[in-house]
């Protein structure tokens, strides 16, 4: 028998399995001895009151039956003769494609620019150690994506559960630790995320499919509205009547193509800011009630919106325990993001600190069209870049400073590797951004007593939350609005925004071409 209950610990007993088990028992009926199984399917900690919490939905399984793997096999058909489809970007959504269609039966032709997920790990070492960025294999380029590098929190607004629990289950399929598929805010962990990305890369090969690497497209083939094939950098054709799009929101260059080629795109509103960094001990004692967070809590985090003058100002990708990141594509540039490894021990929290911007707030921009809002990122990303010293230093400055308007003579230690410069960011960040960005984190202040303080130290810039431009696409069938056969998916579409709800974006976009192959 199979029995759900809720129950409520203090921290401790929460990560007693005897203490839950017997409570477990108790709130079940059921006698210890009969039981098989406690499983938690669900945590979340309760830190609204001074006494703190951890909710648990278990399930209790007794007599004959036993805690079945819940996970679905991933059942691949065998690939190398079958339909190709191409896939452009070994991200989540290119990934996550190519899976979905291995078990439908269609070969998945992924071209991804960057290195494997290994070799990217050097490249990314030399942003930091050398201050060199190499355009096609850094913390956005490369195989596994944006995401692999970051703490791959798993959460995702998609009301899509079925979709969402596969991705999860292909992630366990592949070397992702089980919690994840209960965890109320399940993170993987930046340790953990390239030994999963191999494994998905040999799950494809395995089956048939065909991956590779550091080749970028350069050009599509386009007779009349229908997509033919692609190009790529080394001048070798790829042909396929399907071709998805899935090289996230960094690949300026793939707009440019899609502009040169009459591939229409369109604005969307996105988000830019900075990024603020705390000592995690400040953020626990904030969040804990003046308590440091013991053995059994975990670090803690946390999630700050407000309204000012009709713009959103929040807090985006918080990272306890973590790192602030070099996350530019290019040299003279300056990007900053943040992770965390899957312990969330480093000694600081960080956290994207943004200001919603709109295509109207854009008419600075309006001789680049609908470029309009890469070309503003790109001014404040050089802006960064000039102000940190020309290198991939970021430009930084202590927090109650930045909202008093005051330049910072010493700034303390961070966690961001290539370094930093102190730099009035109140002066030269566009006002649009820089006034909201203040005027939030004094309010921000108020609801976090301790938040506003000079312990705390922003970076510029936080530009790449989300993409600024929409690939349009047709809402049923999820090809280009004119050009068939072109499926845009992922982060780069507009249509998605993170590691699950891009993962989910090209598992749509593969069930949606394996439809149109069959009828
Ligand atoms: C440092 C960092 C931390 C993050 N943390 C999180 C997090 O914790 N949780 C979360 O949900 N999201 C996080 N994100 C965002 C997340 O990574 C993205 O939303 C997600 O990866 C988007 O998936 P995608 O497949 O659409 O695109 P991407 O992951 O951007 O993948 C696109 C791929 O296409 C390739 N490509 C680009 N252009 C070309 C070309 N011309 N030819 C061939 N290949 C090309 C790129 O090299 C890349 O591998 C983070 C991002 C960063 C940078």
């Amino acid at each position: 028998m199979i029995k759900k209950v809720q129950i409520n610990l203090n921290p401790e007993a929460a990560a007693d399995e005897a203490a839950i088990k017997k409570i477990a028992a108790s709130l079940t009926g059921t006698d210890q001895k009969e039981i098989s199984i406690v499983r938690v399917i669900k945590r979340s900690v309760d830190a609204r009151k001074k006494n703190i919490r951890v909710n648990l939905t278990v399930e209790v399984f007794s007599g004959e039956d036993s805690a079945m793997p819940p996970i679905s096999p991933f059942i691949p058909v065998d690939v190398s003769l079958k339909r190709e489809v191409i896939i452009v970007g070994a991200g989540p959504a290119g990934l996550f494609a190519a899976l979905r269609l291995i078990e439908l039966g269609i070969r998945p032709v992924i071209i991804e620019r960057g290195r494997d997920v290994s070799s990217r790990k050097k490249d990314i070492a030399k942003i930091s150690r050398e201050q060199i960025v190499d355009p096609d294999s850094n913390y956005c380029f490369g195989e596994g994506g944006a995401g692999t590098y970051s703490d791959g929190k798993l959460y995702t607004r998609s009301k899509k559960r079925g979709d969402n629990t596969r991705v999860l289950e292909l992630l366990c399929l592949h070397g992702a630790n089980e919690n994840i598929m209960y965890e109320t805010h399940p993170h993987l962990g930046t340790d953990k995320l390239p030994g999963i990305i191999s494994g998905i890369r040999k799950s494809i090969i395995d089956a048939g499919g065909q991956f590779l690497l550091e080749k970028r497209v350069t050009d599509f083939l386009i007779e009349g509205d229908t997509i033919k094939g692609v190009v790529t950098s080394d001048n070798e054709k790829f042909y396929s009547e399907y071709v998805i799009l899935a090289t996230g929101h960094s690949a300026r260059d793939i707009y440019d193509i899609c502009r040169n080629r009459g591939v229409e795109l369109e604005m969307k509103p996105f988000a830019m800011g900075v990024r603020v960094e705390h000592p995690q001990e400040l953020i626990d004692k904030i969040q804990y009630h003046g308590n440091s967070r013991g053995e059994f809590l975990p670090a803690a985090s946390y999630n700050v919106a407000k309204q000012l003058d009709g713009r959103g100002v929040y807090s985006f990708c918080m990272c306890p325990g973590g790192f602030i990141v070099p996350s530019a594509t290019a040299q003279e540039e300056v990007v900053v993001n943040g992770m965390s490894p899957s312990g969330r021990n480093s000694p600081y929290a960080n956290s994207g600190i943004v200001v919603e911007i709109r295509p109207e707030d854009l008419l600075k921009y309006s001789s680049f069209g609908v470029m309009a809002g890469i070309e503003f990122q790109k001014e404040l990303e050089r802006e960064a870049w000039k102000n940190g010293g020309h290198t991939q230093r970021a430009p930084a400055q202590r927090l109650a400073d930045f909202v008093a308007g005051e330049t910072s003579g010493s700034l303390p230690k961070v966690s961001y590797f290539p370094g930093v410069t102190s730099s009035p960011l109140h002066s030269w960040l566009p006002k649009a951004i820089g006034r909201r960005l203040r005027d939030g984190i004094r309010l921000f202040g108020q609801v976090m007593n301790g938040y506003l303080t000079n312990e705390a130290v922003v970076l510029g810039v936080e530009s790449r939350t989300s993409s600024p431009l929409r690939i349009p696409r047709d809402t049923e069938k999820l090809h280009h609005i004119r050009i068939s056969g072109l499926y845009p998916c992922g982060e780069g579409s507009g249509y998605a925004g993170g590691i699950v709800s891009s993962a989910i974006d090209g598992m749509r976009a593969a069930e949606t071409i394996c439809l149109v192959c069959r009828s």
